[in-house]
């Protein structure tokens, strides 16, 4: 009894994470950056992860496309295990650094885009890049953006936004951020049907269409929510 009301009394030690989802080109990375900045928390983009991890997969010659038998599956998770990687917060943002070295410029080609959603179907994978999401709350707060935060990573965060805006206009950002030759909308339906870690609204977040909104005007309700949720002015 004694126990049990101890337990009961003890403080509740959630982590303070703002979880960020939505599909490719729906904002999160913007307004995520910027939410961080207003905050003063660190900034997590998890996407980056997976890409580094594609990124240095290719490098490594593997095979990162449709069809992946057991063997690549494997190959790619026996890299994963080797690989000296490391978060490093730089500038109050949180990246995947290997060996030192975090590949800013590369993760963004077509071609790591394409491999990504390959390589983020693999659950090894993704267990492996849920523990050190997990692990950033040695950072303190935290806004983390992705597809599976809400979700997978902090079920109990205590602010969930799902981000979303129409085809064309994601296809529009996509153009121009220079990346016309990826497949928005294939890398969308992998991430929406992959077995684990898959792209869907948290029942209790905060679902906000930007299509139409100014940077400006999506980044205000953005702030209303978090103010009324963590009682911040
Ligand atoms: O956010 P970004 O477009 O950089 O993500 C690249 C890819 O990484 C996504 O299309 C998805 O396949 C994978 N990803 C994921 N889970 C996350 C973040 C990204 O599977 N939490």
């Amino acid at each position: 009894m004694t126990e049990l009301n101890s337990a009961a009394s003890a403080p509740l030690h959630l982590p303070l994470v703002i979880a960020v989802d939505g599909p490719s080109a729906s904002g999160k990375g913007t307004l995520s950056r910027r939410l961080a900045t207003e905050l003063n928390y660190t900034y997590i983009d998890t996407g980056a992860m997976y890409r580094t991890l594609a990124w240095w997969a290719l490098q490594k010659g593997l095979h990162c496309a449709k069809p992946m038998t057991d063997a690549d599956e494997r190959a790619i998770v026996n890299l994963m295990r080797r690989w000296k990687a490391e978060m490093r917060i730089v500038d109050g943002q949180g990246w995947l650094h290997i060996s030192g070295y975090f590949p800013a410029r590369e993760i963004r080609t077509d071609t790591v885009e394409r491999a990504v959603p390959v390589i983020a179907q693999i659950s090894k994978v993704r267990d492996w890049m849920v523990a050190r999401q997990r692990e950033c709350v040695q950072f303190g707060p935290l806004v983390m953006e992705g597809r599976d935060i809400g979700t997978e990573v902090f079920p109990l965060a205590p602010v969930k936004f799902f981000l979303e805006a129409d085809e064309g206009v994601r296809q529009a950002r996509l153009a121009e951020r220079g990346n016309a030759g990826s497949d928005g909308a294939l890398r969308d339906s992998m991430d929406t049907s992959r077995k684990k870690g898959a792209l869907y609204a948290a029942l209790d977040a905060i679902r906000v269409n930007n299509t139409g909104q100014t940077p400006d005007e999506t980044f205000a309700i953005l702030m209303d929510h978090v103010r009324s949720r963590l009682g911040r002015s």
